[in-house]
């Protein structure tokens, strides 16, 4: 029998049907949840998609911090980001005022948050009862009931509060350095931390994933995969610092700076490579909205050099030579996310585009099972010229950046035959990170738009007019 505890960390976890893992559990978690605490939730862990957008369609300013979006308060919300991400860095600050109100700048996100959950209050007061009522109906019946047939208790703290809320930047297994190991270590230890904001328009304010999918944002991991699902701390965490991103930049990139700068002194010391995700959930253009003062000290060539990396939709933050050169400048790497293939918002012309410039593309691949993905994308151009492109596991780490050094020609054994085997087909200049699918149920992935197929290891995408 599964704990509370042990039900939010694996209870949704991408890894299995929720139809099938839960079954015996007495009052089965679901039955719990949705008895006790889902009513007053935001999001129903049964199906999340459907009800934050159901949230999304009759709350939109469900947090009530921020103007609904629209095209001219966007505009407006990102300029005021940008002043107060300037405002973070002024001419000539000592190290002693630096530090000051950096301090400063975390008592607001205190204030912030409890701000934040006293917004929450009604609903978190009626949880509250209903937990309460669960907890004494569960140690009632477990004075009497036979160790297997107790009834776990619920931890309220750990589902109401906010919880690891101090900081702007987190991590994550998948971040974590010792566990670069084996095939994958490339020979170093990268330690990985990550900015998680709320994914596109959930915090209301600015969408901050310009160029999502419907495809994108019903499978985003952000609130479909692994903890995310469970544990509605994790989801209001994300929404807060949006928030707080977006009301008070200065204070939030005062935060991020000195996390930023925390995570290089820590990482150099443990002989680790510092680097750090900003966008993990969104698709800013940081490259702009960060200034040069930030990227002077922690962008290439820096006294405090941290990598910096992300994935992004919008291509048109890398089309140019004059971009990629602005970026590589700053020591920002970017690897383009694929929406999908054949359907409307399919991003393959410009994911054919940047493969042909030589770039990077992220691919999620319609597999849960590592051992499955792919190894070649064949890009079809309309003149009839194909090109293939080489697939690895993008799965067990997340530096994406190494990626170019670490795979040099992209090659790989499948590959190799099968171009050996398909004389006809040009080799193309770009490498693709193939990514299993991990959020939702096994019936999401079978229906997303979001993952592409593949038959025998090769998938087909549509390319560009050369
Ligand atoms: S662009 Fe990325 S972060 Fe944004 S909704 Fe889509 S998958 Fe999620």
């Amino acid at each position: 029998m599964l704990n509370f505890k042990t039900f939010l960390s694996e209870g949704y976890s991408s890894e299995y049907d929720h139809e099938h893992k839960y079954i015996g559990f007495g009052e089965s978690p679901r039955e719990m949840w949705e008895n006790f605490i889902a009513p007053v939730h935001i999001y129903n862990p049964k199906n999340i998609r459907e009800s934050v957008e159901h949230e999304l369609k009759f709350h939109p300013q469900a947090h009530g911090y921020l103007e609904q979006e629209h095209e001219h308060a966007s505009g407006n919300i990102l300029h005021h980001v940008k002043k107060g991400a300037e405002a973070a860095f002024p001419e000539h600050e000592e190290h002693k005022e630096t530090l000051r109100k950096h301090k400063e700048s975390v008592k607001h996100w205190n204030n912030f948050k409890r701000e934040y959950e006293h917004g929450e209050n009604s609903r978190r007061a009626a949880a509250n009862e209903k937990i309460d009522a669960y907890n004494a109906h569960a140690s009632e019946h477990n004075k009497t009931a036979a160790k297997k047939e107790r009834k776990p208790l619920i931890d309220r703290k750990k589902i109401l509060s906010l919880g690891h809320g101090d900081k702007m930047l987190s991590s994550n297994g998948k971040y974590d350095p010792e566990k670069h190991v084996g095939e994958h270590a490339y020979g170093k230890k990268v330690k990985i931390e990550g900015l998680a904001l709320a994914p596109h328009k959930v915090a209301g304010g600015v969408n901050v994933c310009p160029k999502a999918t419907a495809g994108c944002k019903a499978s985003c991991l952000a609130l479909h995969a692994g903890m995310n699902q469970g544990e509605e701390r994790n989801y209001h965490l994300k929404v807060a610092r949006s928030q707080f991103l977006q009301k008070h930049p200065e204070h939030a990139v005062r935060m991020i700076s000195h996390e930023v700068e925390h995570l290089h002194n820590s990482a150099k010391k443990k002989g680790y490579e510092p680097a750090v995700r900003l966008n993990a959930n969104s698709d800013l253009n940081l490259e702009h909205i960060l200034p040069h003062k930030y990227w002077e000290k922690y962008g290439k060539g820096g006294s405090h050099e941290v990598k910096h990396y992300d994935y992004t939709k919008v291509a048109g933050r890398m089309n140019s030579a004059a971009k990629r050169e602005n970026l590589a400048k700053k020591g920002y790497h970017l690897t383009l996310s694929s929406t999908g293939t054949n359907h409307a918002e399919s991003n393959d012309k410009e994911v054919s585009k940047h493969l042909h410039s030589g770039g990077n593309v992220a691919m999620v691949f319609r597999t849960r099972d590592k051992g499955a993905l792919p190894h070649t994308v064949v890009v079809h151009h309309p003149n009839g010229k194909q090109t293939a492109h080489p697939v690895h596991n993008a799965n067990l780490r997340d530096d994406r950046y190494n990626d170019e050094h670490h795979h040099p020609g992209g090659s790989n054994h499948g590959h190799e035959k099968f171009m050996k085997e398909n004389p006809h087909i040009e080799r193309g200049h770009g490498k693709v990170s193939g990514l299993t699918f991990k959020g939702n149920t096994n019936k999401d992935m079978e229906h997303t738009e979001f993952a592409v197929d593949s038959h025998h290891g090769v998938a087909h995408i549509h390319g560009h007019e050369e």
